[in-house]
């Protein structure tokens, strides 16, 4: 099945179980804009080479287009017009006035200089052209992307825009460095997220925090940070993996001293303080929660049947196949969706493209309440349609999702 097929197979079947207009149905089925650049960049060798970037706008009925920037040699698009749909529907369950769009280029950003990158990451910019803008479509980090691209991005578009407007177009982009307009706590804001739906997932089941063994698929911005605020909540990480290789402690591993470890050597291979065991372990390893943190499609069918957990947070969009999302339900493995799980990275970007608006910044702790106190409603929300539906979690937050779209659209209408 591709991926945009799978993202829609969930938005169909919580449309069946709440009655969704069909028109409605319809609509959110097809991306809205699908937009495709070719763009040529001067290697460091002298030689020019031309690169394809997407930029895919599934729907604005809430608000301006949002969603991130993936560079990633995987990236196409289909994965791309999976991801923008997922963020529709994200952005409606925790209700923030955001439509949903993704991005990416089709590149291993390892392969390339920081000029390089930075040259790809300011002509991708102007080859979007208009079909980006604050107040239209704003893009944020990804996979292969961090807040550097973000601030080349926010600088290449307010340098061709009128001068009058160059202060305004900040917010052109979320996720850039505090320094350059960035919201406080938006970097580790993922992660966070996670963790606020892993706390209250153990409040509603009775479960202290600090006595979960977890595993980490992807130790990058969304994983990494993940970890280490699990890690000081007295969490045990006691696998963690990334695309290089995969460790293991059974007494947990030591976080910061791994952070501190990848941050110099790019990858958790050759860790010391750890066993160095197959990706698969990530799958087969007894533990109470597993968050895929990484891409799309790892939990798979044969990989379900070999998981032992209680709880998966999908940290990660589409980290689990529909097949394997009806065998782990069947087992009684709860599913904590993507849709809900990794949506504090939208919502304070969301905090952040106020905050450009305004020209006054939050602190950390008004960001961390806000942010907890939004999640927490959604969360609540999604346990709500679950008990009225007597559905899985996922369908309950689709459900959500589609609620929220559809009072709008039946206010609204259907132009003309
Ligand atoms: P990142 O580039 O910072 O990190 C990705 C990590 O995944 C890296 O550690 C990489 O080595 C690892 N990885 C890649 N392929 C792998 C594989 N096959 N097996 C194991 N590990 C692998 O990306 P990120 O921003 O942390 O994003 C991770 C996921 O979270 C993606 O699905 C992304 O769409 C999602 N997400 C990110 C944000 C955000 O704010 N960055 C927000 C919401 C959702």
């Amino acid at each position: 099945m591709k991926l945009f097929e799978a993202a829609l197979s969930h938005c169909h079947k919580a449309a069946e179980l709440i009655e969704l207009n069909d028109d409605y149905l319809a609509i959110l089925s097809e991306p809205q804009n699908e937009i495709i650049v070719n763009f040529p960049v001067r290697m460091d060798d002298g030689k020019l080479k031309v690169f394809t970037g997407y930029r895919i706008q599934h729907n604005n009925i809430l608000g301006p287009y949002k969603g991130g920037l993936r560079f990633h040699p995987a990236v196409d698009l289909d994965e791309v017009k999976a991801l923008a749909a997922w963020m529709t529907f994200k952005s409606a369950l925790v209700g923030i006035p955001f439509g949903g769009a993704k991005g990416g280029v089709t590149i291993d950003p390892d392969e390339y200089s920081s000029e390089e990158i930075r040259r790809i990451v300011r002509r991708f910019t102007h080859a979007l052209s208009n079909n980006i803008g604050p107040d239209h479509d704003i893009p944020a980090p990804d996979v292969g992307t961090n807040s550097q691209t973000m601030d080349w991005i926010m600088d290449t578009y307010s340098n061709t825009s009128a001068s009058s407007d160059r202060q305004a177009v900040k917010g052109i982009v979320t996720g850039k460095s505090v320094e350059c307009g960035g919201s406080k706590s938006r970097e580790a804001a993922t992660g966070q997220g996670v963790l606020y739906n892993l706390r209250h997932w153990c409040g509603q089941h009775g479960i202290a925090l600090d006595t979960l063994s977890i595993g980490v698929q992807g130790m990058g911005n969304v994983g990494g940070h993940f970890a280490r605020l699990a890690y000081n909540e007295g969490c045990k990480i006691i696998v963690a993996g990334d695309h290089h290789a995969t460790i293991k402690n059974p007494n947990g591993l030591p976080i910061p001293d791994l952070l501190a470890w990848i941050n110099t050597h790019g990858s958790v291979e050759g860790f010391p303080n750890a066993d160095v065991v197959s990706s698969e372990a990530l799958f087969t390893t007894t533990m109470d929660v597993f968050v895929p943190a990484a891409l799309e499609n790892q939990i798979t069918l044969e990989r379900a049947k070999k998981m032992d957990c209680r709880l998966v947070i999908e940290a990660a969009n589409g980290p689990t196949t529909p097949e394997a999302d009806r065998y782990l339900t069947d087992k009684n493995v709860e599913i904590i969706p993507d849709i809900l799980a990794n949506s504090g990275g939208v919502i304070v970007s969301y905090f952040e493209w106020l905050q450009n608006k305004s020209a006054h910044y939050w602190s950390n702790d008004d960001i961390q309440i806000k942010l907890r106190d939004l999640l927490w409603d959604a969360y609540d929300e999604v346990l709500l349609f679950r008990h009225r539906l007597q559905c899985t979690n996922r369908e309950a937050a689709y459900a959500a999702a589609l609620e929220r779209l559809r009072e709008v659209y039946d206010r609204r209408g259907i132009f003309p």
